[in-house]
């Protein structure tokens, strides 16, 4: 993944692998804004939000300033984007919040075995597939007639949201209907087709893992959800928010709004410089 720092604590630049048309140009250059504690806490209160991917939608909405030419980026602008491009921005905001390196558990799926094993890998190892042939629109010739296409993107994710899980067959229906133009017209047979086609032509991020347990010795894949553990991780966060805003309050005499709004980064600037205050006050008492 390639995510270059700016200089200042504002944000960064990321390639996004898909991109956006506007009238025949693509753009593909985004640029992201630090997240604030607020949109921490707003992110991270699940329940206020119909599902995962209308979060991720607005996360994402909140991150990015700039995508080309365009901006500002509004909501719809980033319901149009692919899930691809969706998931590479999360790993830049991933690898910004938390860095690079993921430490996670899973469940042995074995069930008579069923311990937890350690999962450690980092995100910048994920390989991101080239992109660059991409076109907006595809054509997909079956039977002798031609189909016009597109690839899923956030709105097809968040309205499917609520049948993934239960209902995967009627979840990909849906999402074939926004995204393949007469799609009543197609038999099952060439809806078949079809589904095979945009697979082959929408590889995703190559999250499927080796895994192997030491406790039963089964090998098995794993499937690692960047939004589902980036969702996880910043609802998990949410005590330690409040406590960081507690702490800086306490000794800076800052609003809570005050402190919300600041950026991440900023924000753990100034609680490391109060740890080594504390550390340096501890050591000259003793
Ligand atoms: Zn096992």
């Amino acid at each position: 993944m390639n995510v270059s720092r700016s200089p200042d604590l504002s944000g960064m630049t990321m390639r996004l692998p898909v991109g956006v048309w506007v009238e025949g140009v693509r753009y593909r250059e985004a640029s992201l804004r630090a997240l604030s504690g607020s949109d921490e806490e707003t992110i991270g209160d699940a329940s206020s939000w119909p599902s995962p991917a209308a979060r991720v939608t607005a996360l994402l909405t909140a991150a990015v300033m700039r995508i080309g030419a365009l901006a500002p980026i509004d909501v719809e602008q980033i319901r149009a984007l692919t899930v691809l491009d969706r998931d590479a921005v999360l790993i830049a905001l991933r690898q910004r919040l938390f860095g690079d390196r993921i430490q996670s558990t899973i469940i042995c799926p074995n069930a008579e075995c069923g311990k937890p094993i350690d999962l450690d890998f980092r995100l910048s190892d994920l390989p991101v597939p080239d992109r660059s042939g991409d076109t907006r629109r595809y054509e997909f010739t079956i039977d002798g007639r031609s189909v016009a296409y597109r690839l899923p993107d956030g709105g097809d994710q968040e309205a499917a949201a609520g049948l993934v899980g239960t209902a995967v067959d009627q979840a990909e229906q849906i999402i074939l209907r926004r995204c393949v133009e007469n799609f009543d017209e197609l038999s099952a047979d060439q809806v078949a087709a079809l589904h095979a086609e945009m697979a082959r032509r929408d590889p995703q991020l190559d999250d499927e893992f080796d895994a192997h347990c030491p406790e039963c010795g089964r090998d098995f894949g794993v499937h690692f959800d960047i939004q589902d553990f980036l969702l996880r991780e910043i609802s998990g966060t949410r005590l330690q928010l409040y406590r960081q805003v507690h702490t800086l309050a306490w000794y800076y005499h800052w609003s809570e709004a005050e402190i919300l709004a600041m950026p991440f980064q900023k924000r753990h600037i100034y609680l490391d410089l109060l740890s080594d205050l504390v550390s340096e006050i501890a050591e000259a008492r003793a």
